[in-house]
């Protein structure tokens, strides 16, 4: 078992590694403390019916690592951490949040939760029956309008860099999924006079984009080939991926999915291509900034200057990557490192 964990491709020298087992509730989970050099480690918890338990290891390795980048860079005084439980969300139960609550007590704060994809708020307060380290309780809402505010600043800071604009007037956005935050962030772009095309696999989202916000619908996989200034992921991840890159006539990536990239080597493919690549943890950092001084307790009231600060760093980030001729990925990773490693 040692060889699998440390020969796996994402373990990137975890501090701890956590497996849990609770047979009364039927528990199966893996908490991943990446760093905890600025603070505690928080992210939240999913929870996915995994095909394989080396899948489940293999994601929570890479997800906590991701929050590690994601919360040094927002500037925030927390780690990164992710959990999942292994198993079908439409079965979940109480109960077996509770046992989760059990085993972060264990850990002492180490690791702090939230929701995720295939947990609830409602699941949230399960685990907090049994554990004050949990975030995301509900009662201060939901943290994407935030995560869609700070996606607006960034493709703001983008077109200001690689168009020389300061205006959305005359752009075209193409917007690939109008949930939570794609919705949100689609608003915004509409009222700052951008022109929008939008798929989803979601009819209604899709009708109100239309009705309310004047977009162009296409259908789910020709959202790549429309002509549009900006591509905004906001559904799922690697979706920049060579097949995809031959076909976007967009000049920016400016969107909220995590993981968008492939494999690494496509941050520096879309360089070459002339196309702007606003990093996925650095321009979606909204949420988490929300969820975070919600549970410090700090001013809610300070919670918007705080994620418009990301648009400033994507403006660096940028700007270094230019100076530099590389690729804003690689930019963004060392910006990153030099405020959380040791
Ligand atoms: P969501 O589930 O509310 O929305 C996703 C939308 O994408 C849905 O409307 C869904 O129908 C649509 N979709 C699914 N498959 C699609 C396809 N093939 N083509 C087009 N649309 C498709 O999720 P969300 O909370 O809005 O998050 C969107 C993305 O942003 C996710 O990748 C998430 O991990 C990431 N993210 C979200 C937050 C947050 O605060 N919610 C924070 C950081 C990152």
């Amino acid at each position: 078992m040692s060889a699998f964990i440390f020969n796996e491709l994402n373990f990137d020298d975890h501090e701890q590694v956590v497996f849990v087992s609770e047979p009364k509730s039927g528990l199966k989970g893996i908490i991943a403390v990446h760093n905890t050099n600025l603070g505690p480690a928080m992210g939240g918890c999913r929870m996915w019916n995994y095909a394989s338990e080396a899948l489940a290891v293999n994601d929570v390795l890479r997800l906590s690592k991701g929050m590690t980048y994601k919360n040094a860079v927002a500037g925030l005084p927390i780690g990164g951490g992710k959990s999942v439980i292994i198993g079908n969300p439409k079965a979940k139960t109480p109960a077996l949040f509770e046992a989760l609550g059990e085993a972060l007590e264990r850990l002492g704060g180490r690791y702090i939760t939230a929701e995720d994809v295939g947990t609830s708020p409602e699941d949230m307060a399960s685990v907090a029956k049994k554990t004050r380290y949990v975030a995301g309780l509900g009662a201060s809402g939901d943290p994407s309008p935030f995560t869609a505010l700070g996606c607006f600043v960034g493709a703001q800071a983008a077109i200001k860099h690689h168009l020389q604009r300061d205006s959305f007037e005359g752009l075209t956005v193409a917007v690939q999924g109008l949930g939570h935050v794609g919705y949100d962030y689609a608003r915004r772009l509409h009222a700052a006079g951008a022109k929008l095309v939008v798929a989803d696999i979601d009819m209604a989202a899709l009708e109100r984009a239309r009705t309310e916000l004047g977009a162009t619908v296409v259908a789910p996989d020709v959202i790549y080939d429309v002509e549009a200034d900006i591509y905004a992921p906001c559904a799922l991840g690697a979706t920049l991926n060579p097949d995809t890159l031959g076909r976007l006539k967009a000049r920016i990536v400016a969107g909220a999915a995590n993981n968008q990239l492939a494999t690494a080597e496509v941050g520096e493919m879309l360089r070459q291509k002339g196309v702007l690549y606003a990093p996925d943890f650095v321009i979606n950092a909204g949420g988490i900034i929300k969820v975070c001084y919600e549970y410090l307790k700090k001013p809610e009231a300070d919670v918007e200057a705080h994620v418009r600060e990301i648009g400033d760093t994507l403006a660096e980030i940028f700007a270094r990557a230019d100076a530099q001729g590389r690729a804003t990925s690689v930019v963004a990773d060392e910006v990153a490192q030099a405020r959380f490693k040791r």
